[in-house]
């Protein structure tokens, strides 16, 4: 019988979860050392091309060191044997963080909040679509029954799964789109939320190879179609463990966590450039498809970039325990942990810079007039990918939150693919996302 292989990967700038395998009986003795990495590979697109010119070239050499705690069994089934992956940190072979690895980058946003005496806790809820489904999709409504059954037994197989790796499932849901579904872990501190994002993802489109299905979390599979959002829920507590999101009262931000808010809609157009960052990305971000339309806080609005959650106080429970807002204007192309490391950089430039809390609009978004919208402090997003990018290069802040050199590969992988599908129209740069992502 043949042995399992442990697969150690990064998850790259487009968000793909590449690497290389060892034998898992290997494993421990190569842990320290872990396996050897190519700093072009970073420059990656999405459609396999290595963006070209990028800072890196044909020179150097990393080591992709494994990260224990981030690590899941892919099953096995199909004809193929059970694989090990485990997510890694990017170092130089004498072990210094590499400048540009993703994960180290969000370890340091984590690292600088702390210093502010803030510690946050995460979780992202991922929505995605299954094509191969038995039966007819169209006929199961949304989130019916009908239309979790019609999942089955995918979506139960996902959730144990989940629960034994220790992933800590929440809710599995039949969502509003045909065979749309959506999949929500329970809040834990950032890194580890951004590992499990990227973990959920193989193990979702892995499952679905097995069951002759095929998942993809392209932000929007056609430009008129329902949307899939990676929505990021953020709470803020103190040094001592206390929760400091929501004032008392429950329908206002603490100041602490008004600076942060408005830290992120200062920061918002640049933002986009990294937690919706392809070429199809802003389509999604467009009234009416409950993704974000525009940069404010919004009570219990799935319109807002920022929405203000509900404080659960049934059965007696700890209002704190459940305050958190939801950063809604990400998606799957966005590489989990730099998009949640961004929100976090922009969130503390806020509190460094005390800057006070935004307006939390209480209304639909369509009921409000342009000459409203500038007094409530309501932002626009860029309209397109070249406009978030023009976005974060005028923002010397947020230019400044990575190393130069995973800024301008970022920029040269994006500008690549938008030349790639330059004469593509809307319906078929989406397809492009959605056979990849
Ligand atoms: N599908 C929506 C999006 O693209 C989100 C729907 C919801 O869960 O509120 O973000
Ligand atoms: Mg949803």
């Amino acid at each position: 019988m043949s042995e399992g292989l442990t697969f150690i990967a990064t998850c790259d700038l487009v968000a793909l979860t590449r690497g290389r395998s060892i034998r898992s009986t290997e494993y421990p003795e190569r842990r320290a050392t872990g396996v050897g990495w190519v700093p072009a590979d970073l420059a990656l697109t999405t459609f396999g091309d290595i963006a070209s010119p990028n800072p890196f070239g044909s020179l150097g050499d990393l080591r992709l060191l494994p990260v224990d705690s981030a690590r899941i069994t892919l099953p096995a089934g199909g004809g193929r044997p059970a694989t090990e992956l485990v997510l890694a940190d990017t170092v130089e072979p004498d072990g210094t963080p590499w400048a540009c690895c993703p994960r180290t980058a969000l370890v340091g946003a984590v690292a600088a909040l702390e210093t502010a005496g803030i510690r946050i806790v995460a979780s992202f809820e991922q929505e995605f679509s299954l094509a191969g489904l038995a039966g007819e999709p169209g006929a199961a409504s949304p989130f019916s029954i009908e239309a979790h059954r019609l999942a089955e037994p995918f979506g139960s197989e996902l959730v144990n799964r989940l629960a034994d790796a220790g992933l800590e499932p929440e809710t599995w849901l039949p969502e509003y789109g045909q065979a749309q579904y959506e999949i929500t872990l329970k809040p834990t501190d950032p890194v580890t939320a951004a590992d499990r994002a990227i973990l959920v993802r193989a193990l979702v489109r892995d499952l679905a190879l097995a069951h002759g299905l095929r998942a993809s979390f392209a932000p929007l599979r056609s430009p008129d179609g329902i949307g899939n959002g990676t929505h990021i829920h953020l709470s803020l507590w103190d040094s001592s463990g206390r929760p400091i999101t929501i004032a008392p009262g429950g329908s206002e931000l603490t100041s602490m966590a008004g600076s942060f808010g408005a830290g992120i809609l200062e920061h918002a157009p640049a933002l986009i450039a990294w937690t919706a960052p392809s070429v199809i990305s802003s389509l999604r971000l467009a009234p009416h498809r409950w993704s974000a339309a525009a940069a404010f806080v919004g009570h219990q609005n799935r319109e807002a970039m920022l929405r203000l959650c509900p404080l659960i106080t049934l059965a007696g429970a700890d209002p704190g325990a459940s305050a958190n807002v939801e950063y809604r204007a990400a998606d799957a192309t966005a590489n989990p942990w730099l998009a949640l490391a961004a929100i976090l950089r922009a969130g503390l430039d806020g509190l460094v810079r005390r800057l006070p809390s935004p307006t939390i609009v209480d209304r639909e978004l369509e009921a409000i007039d342009s000459s409203e919208r500038e007094r409530l402090g309501i932002g626009t997003l860029p309209p397109d990918m070249e406009s978030a990018h023009a976005a974060l290069e005028a923002d010397a802040t947020a230019v400044a939150w990575f190393a130069p050199d995973l800024v301008a590969t970022h920029l040269a992988i994006r500008r690549t693919e938008l030349a790639i599908l330059a004469v593509a129209s809307a319906e078929e740069r989406c397809q492009r996302y959605a056979s990849v992502i």
